[in-house]
């Protein structure tokens, strides 16, 4: 059977963090949006347990305010005010403050899955937006003018640009044949909530052990996420232990920060990996987020950078549209790539040098090591640039779409 194709105005391939981002950012944009996103979507049923948790940095708190998905995540989630960063020779730390930089915060803490809801409930608002969950793309073929995108219902779309949200394994990314430049760190990032001994105080810690970071993140209430870097084989080793003895295991590394550790939840495993697609754009094709470019959790920065991504191509494709220009083109998608590219390689490249540093365990380079911190520290201006940048306040990224 011969099916007609419907004419929409932009096909978004994953409704994760990143693609859903794109779409409530440019859901008032009177663009058809069709979001095709493979899994069934559910609303919470968590009570502020899930392990999957990201930190959103202060600058991208007051984007999700200005396109407004913020008002969706009220009360569910955790501040931080703070971070202290220590490292795991003892050999002195770093102190960050909010109030450094005049701000009440360095960012917030929430559940992968509030955070979805929440861009979900935005998009219920106004609906140019398709959603489209449990649905998958059977067949995309580029043409000159537009893409047709083939559904596994059997709907046929006709699109003039298509954008990959669908994460590090991207199949859009694939179909494109775009290449990955890789890095596996050989080690897997074990995530669980845990509850201290005493209070957070809305301070988040940051271990720098011989086998890889450890973070201490402040949930809503007394909780905290932790994100534990060990190698492949102490991973799976970890994961099999019963809750006492993975409750000993952290203690041993925690240090006796916040008191220890007194309980823990849920656990799971993720593979550690920094990617880089070889072109983040062709010709009525754009990658956001992980399908672009994904990091190393050490600071966690991923959901962080593809929020910035979606914001700049939002921008991109609106401003385009003003001036008549097809914004599937090259010269509209290379401007948002050239937009993006310092951002995503600076955050890589200093992921990449933090991990380097601290992996380093020779007594002369623990000790400069120290040193290094010690002079950061006392850096005023310096430190106050760092902070800036990596809240990403300082970062010039569109708040609103106009
Ligand atoms: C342990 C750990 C901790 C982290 N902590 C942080 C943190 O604190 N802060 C931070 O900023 N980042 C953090 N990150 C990184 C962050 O999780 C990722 O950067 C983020 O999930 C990327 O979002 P995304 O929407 O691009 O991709 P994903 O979250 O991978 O979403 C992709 C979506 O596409 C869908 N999909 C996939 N294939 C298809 C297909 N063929 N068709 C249709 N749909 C498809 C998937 O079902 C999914 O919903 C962490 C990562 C790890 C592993």
């Amino acid at each position: 059977m011969n099916i007609k194709p419907e004419q929409v105005d932009l096909v978004i391939v994953g409704g994760g963090m990143v693609g859903l981002m794109l779409a409530a950012a440019l859901r008032h944009s009177g663009l058809h949006i069709v979001v095709v996103e493979r899994a069934i979507y559910q609303p919470v049923r968590s009570l502020g347990l899930d392990c999957r948790v990201s930190a959103i940095v202060q600058g991208n708190v007051n984007i999700l305010k200005s396109v407004g998905v913020w008002q969706y995540l009220q009360g569910k989630v955790g501040e931080m005010t703070a971070m202290q960063i220590l490292d795991g020779q003892e050999q002195g730390g770093l102190h960050f403050e909010a109030l450094e930089i005049g701000e009440d915060k360095l960012g917030v803490l929430l559940e992968n899955q509030h955070f979805i809801e929440a861009l979900h409930d935005t998009m219920h608002e106004n609906s140019c937006v398709e959603l489209l969950c449990p649905e998958k793309v059977e067949s995309v073929v580029w043409k000159r003018s537009h893409v047709e995108v083939l559904l596994s219902s059997g709907r046929k779309l006709h699109t003039p640009l298509i954008v990959g949200a669908d994460g590090g394994h991207s199949w859009l990314r694939q179909q494109a044949g775009i290449d990955v430049f890789s890095r596996d760190y050989a080690q897997k990032g074990i995530v669980a909530t845990v509850k201290p001994r005493f209070s957070h105080q809305y301070v988040a810690m940051q271990r720098f052990l011989s086998s890889g970071p450890l973070a201490l993140l402040p949930m809503k209430g007394d909780m905290c996420s932790i994100v534990w870097s060990a190698t492949n084989d102490r991973a799976y080793d970890l994961l099999a232990l019963s809750d006492e003895a993975f409750q000993y295991e952290l203690n041993l590394e925690v240090g006796g920060v916040f008191g220890g550790i007194v309980e823990v939840g849920s656990r799971a495993a993720f593979p550690l990996k920094a990617q880089l697609a070889r072109h983040m754009v062709r010709s009525r094709l754009a990658l956001i987020g992980d399908a672009a470019h994904s990091i190393h959790p050490l600071a966690g920065l991923g959901v962080n950078l593809g929020i910035r991504d979606a914001m700049v191509l939002a921008q991109e494709i609106t401003d385009a549209r003003k001036f008549d220009e097809d914004y599937g083109d090259m010269d509209v998608l290379n401007r948002y790539m050239k937009q993006r590219m310092p951002d995503v390689l600076a955050t890589m490249a200093s992921m990449e040098a933090l991990h380097r540093t601290f992996k380093v365990q020779l007594p002369a380079w623990i000790q400069l090591r120290g040193f290094g911190m010690k002079a950061l520290g006392n850096a005023g201006i310096i430190k106050q640039l760092l902070m800036k940048n990596s809240t990403g306040i300082n970062l010039s990224v569109p708040h609103t779409i106009e």
